[in-house]
């Protein structure tokens, strides 16, 4: 049943990491002119998590729709440009592919290019199906241009993420949030006081005595979940029977070369490790299972992998793959960490923070919480969430690896019926499962799939829409225009010191 409907006058955001500031941000530009006053508390001693370094394409809508000016964000955020992701290792020792931010080839007569490539490949007429990938030739490249709005150009075949400092974002966002009106409190939170009544939280208690009150609540307070969890109670999906890996090692180094336009994964024994190249340093870190290494030999692993001089120590962090069972409860909404956690592989983390604001938005209750709001943006966030673990386990499922116990761990472990659906259905005559919008399309799970060696014994019969004589030409004029486009754009690094040099 719904309760008493309060209209909403007063949001409270606890905690200022990415998610704080994402929150406090759009809804200071979104929400507050509706009348709605902001306040978001956050603790200079506890922290931020203060990493989270790449991203997804969907960013630079969420920054749009801000109205922030994209070479300013870059510059304040030592921003690279972000073209995919390499996977090193992944299917087999030595193998190495790209997810790209893109689309493969071109559609013809409504079927996909991939079913074509299937069938020239198969022929001994086609070549990698990377050499018909606009963002992957760019990558390997290290080159770098604007996506067209012209559908006839090549140029719009792809799009583009960031690789930025996530601590630098926050601090951009929260001078954007002040300006927008948003009222900052530094304290530490010591108690959470609920009504009597209806069981809704009604104010924080602060270390120093003062009492915040709210009608909505944003639970932005990282792994924690202090509201969400500590005084709700909303309970944990763990899913780290099917994501075992359960730490992570985190060390910077300095930049030796250029920046790349795209992040790095790479596979080892007991986990993979990131290379993140920003413009001012590179990340890096080392994802890992607890089960089958130690946090020292973890830390070795990193050491000897990266490619530049260490900035500090390594620093540690443990989680807990899954999610919230319930992300909005009662009258508090988890976003960020506090909602749930999967793995960087595949930069998600603050996409699904944007995934929750957007959803929020759109069903903001301004007049009172109903159930039907509620429940509505669990369904969507839990289909969000489902869509990313069964892409990243994907990842760990389609794989020859057999040279360690982590390995033969997941590459035999049950996976869930969603996937093993898709990968039938995909082995089979190469059939992606359709989704409108979201996350992860085609190309990505097309990418992953022959990436890792999953690939399908027959193509669509449709891909004979293109008459055998024609099919040669096709797939070389394709790679021909994709190459000389590339060659004429500038390098990555050329291009971000026209466009947002660093400060
Ligand atoms: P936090 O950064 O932990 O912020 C919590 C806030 O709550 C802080 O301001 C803290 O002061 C406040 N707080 C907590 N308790 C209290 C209290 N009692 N009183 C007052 N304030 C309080 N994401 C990506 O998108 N891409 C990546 O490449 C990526 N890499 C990652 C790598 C690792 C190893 C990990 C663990 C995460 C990664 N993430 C990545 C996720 C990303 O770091 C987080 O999603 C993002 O930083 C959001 O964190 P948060 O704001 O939810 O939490």
């Amino acid at each position: 049943m719904d309760q008493a409907a309060t209209a909403i006058k007063q949001i409270t955001i606890v905690g200022g990491g990415t998610a704080g500031w994402m929150t406090a941000a759009a809804l200071s530009r979104l929400i507050r002119p509706l009348g709605v006053r902001i306040t978001l508390i956050e603790s200079d001693a506890i922290g931020t998590v203060g990493v989270g370094e790449a991203t997804l394409p969907h960013i630079r809508f969420f920054n749009e729709r801000l109205g922030i000016d994209e070479a300013e964000f870059m510059k304040a955020t030592q921003a690279t440009i972000k073209l995919g992701i390499e996977f090193r290792n992944w299917g087999r020792i030595g193998d190495s592919y790209i997810h790209p931010f893109g689309d493969f080839g071109r559609n013809v007569g409504g079927v996909d290019f991939h079913q074509f490539w299937l069938r020239a490949h198969q022929a001994g007429k086609a070549g990698r199906i990377d050499d018909y990938s606009l963002p992957i030739v760019m990558s390997e490249a290290a080159r770098f241009g604007p996506p067209s709005h012209d559908p006839r150009s090549v140029m719009s075949a792809f799009s583009y993420a960031y690789q930025m400092d996530a601590t630098l974002y926050a601090k951009y966002l929260r001078g954007f949030s002040e300006a927008n009106g948003v009222v900052r409190q530094e304290g530490r939170i010591v108690d959470v006081h609920r009504d009597g009544e209806s069981g809704d939280i009604s104010e924080v208690e602060l270390e120093s005595g003062d009492r915040i009150g709210g009608d909505l609540f944003f639970d932005c307070s990282g792994f924690r979940g202090l509201l969400i969890e500590g005084a709700l109670e909303a309970g944990y999906d763990d899913w780290s029977d099917i994501l075992p890996c359960n730490r992570a090692v985190a060390l910077p180094c300095e930049t030796i070369e250029p920046p790349i336009p795209y992040t790095r994964a790479t596979a080892h024994q007991a986990g993979w490790q990131w290379r993140i190249p920003l413009q001012h340093r590179v990340g890096n870190g080392h994802v890992y299972c607890s089960d089958y290494i130690s946090d020292d030999e973890a830390a070795s692993v990193l050491l000897e992998n990266i490619d530049g001089p260490a900035c500090g120590d390594p620093r540690f962090l443990k989680f807990l793959t899954g999610k919230r069972r319930k992300q909005w409860d009662r009258n508090v909404v988890a976003v960020g960490l506090s909602a749930g956690f999967l793995e960087p592989l595949e930069s998600t983390s603050i996409y699904l923070i944007q995934a929750a604001i957007t959803n929020l938005v759109e069903l903001f209750p301004h007049s009172g919480i109903r159930d039907a709001d509620r429940d509505e943006f669990n369904t969507v966030m839990d289909l969000e969430y489902e869509r990313v673990r069964d892409f990243l386990v994907l990842h760990y499922h389609a794989t020859e690896r057999d040279d360690s116990p982590f390995w033969n761990y997941v590459r035999t472990m049950p996976i869930p019926d969603s996937l093993k659906y898709k990968m039938d259905l995909f082995r089979d005559r190469g059939v992606v499962v359709k989704y409108k919008d979201g996350l992860f399309l085609d190309a990505s799970w097309i990418a992953v799939y022959l990436g890792q060696r999953v690939v399908p014994q027959n193509f669509a019969p449709l891909a004979g829409a293109i008459p055998e004589d024609r099919l040669g030409p096709f797939m070389d004029d394709l790679r021909g225009l994709i190459r000389r486009t590339v060659d004429a754009l500038p390098s990555h690094d050329a291009y971000l010191k026209q466009h947002c040099p660093a400060g």
